[in-house]
């Protein structure tokens, strides 16, 4: 984990050339969650249990607080020809993890400027959660955290300011020869950076802009149970959740609810692996 993100799905760019290759993602359930939806590339369309159809573009943010219970789907629009995004979660604390789902679509986050220096060009930042260089995201958080698209011109030298109590992950999207802190950072990876630090350095290449999404949080302090689609904290907890899933495909509805207007049927959950499921230490 950095911070409260749990999980972290880079995928594409994919180019669309056929039903096959969509994006296409029956109805399944999700609790303890929030889902982070932000695209580089293409175009999706979000329906969840809650009544909820909203299509969303790069740049945007689709944030579901999953809660005690909901269910969603994700399918890429006709008009898309690549799709190249993330899929993030961040766990809810205790305190927040057992209330009602929420969705929010936000197309107004706030961009800030990144100084350059040396001489070297700067950049710019969309703050998708959190707080960054003075500017805060007006998406609903449970506990301190930060997430930003760094966008960097060829030959960019930053020191973005961060929380000296959060830990924080670089993943380098694109740009060919990034250095995080000095270090070379290949593309797709996630570079760590711990608690006690008040910036840290990114430098794109001299021939070619970056993209580059920054992670952070305070460490979470909470030992978590993933599997699936759920975050929890106990074997019996995510047995009962799979259970309440299983039963809503045949009664329509139940716990996690039913998600209307998608074309198919709901996703079946995977069978439980034949050990007790244990959390994960922070430590
Ligand atoms: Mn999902």
């Amino acid at each position: 984990m950095i911070g409260p993100w749990c999980f972290l799905d880079h995928y594409g760019p994919t180019e669309v050339n056929s039903t096959r290759s969509r994006m296409n993602v029956p109805p399944h359930p999700h609790m303890g969650l929030q889902t982070v939806t932000w695209l580089f590339s293409g175009d999706v369309e979000h329906r969840d249990s809650l009544g909820t159809v909203q299509e969303i573009h790069p740049g945007q943010l689709n944030l579901m607080t999953a809660g005690h219970g909901i269910a969603h789907s994700e399918v890429s629009a006709e008009t898309t020809r690549v799709m190249h995004g993330v899929q993030l979660w961040v766990a809810l604390p205790e305190a927040s993890r057992h209330g009602a789902a929420a969705f929010e679509h936000r197309a107004d986050l706030p961009v800030v400027d990144l100084a350059g220096h040396a001489g070297r060009p700067g950049g710019r930042a969309i703050v998708i959660m959190g707080s960054l260089a003075g500017a805060t995201s007006p998406a609903t958080a449970f506990s301190p955290l930060v997430g930003a698209e760094i966008q960097l011109p060829a030959g960019a030298a930053v020191a973005v300011p961060v929380e000296p109590d959060f830990e924080h992950g670089v993943l380098v999207d694109t740009g060919d020869g990034v250095t995080v802190d000095g270090a070379a950072a290949p593309m797709s990876a996630l570079v760590y950076a711990g608690p006690g630090r008040s910036s840290i350095a990114l430098e794109a290449p001299g021939d070619a802009a970056a993209r580059l999404l920054l992670l952070g949080g305070a460490p979470f302090g909470e030992d978590i149970l993933m599997w699936w689609n759920f975050v929890g904290r106990s074997h019996e907890e995510v047995v009962a959740a799979r259970e309440q899933w299983q039963a809503g495909l045949v009664t329509g509805g139940g716990r996690f609810g039913r998600v209307d207007g998608y074309d198919g049927p709901p996703l079946p959950a995977p069978e439980l692996p034949k050990v007790r499921l244990v959390p994960r230490s922070q430590r």
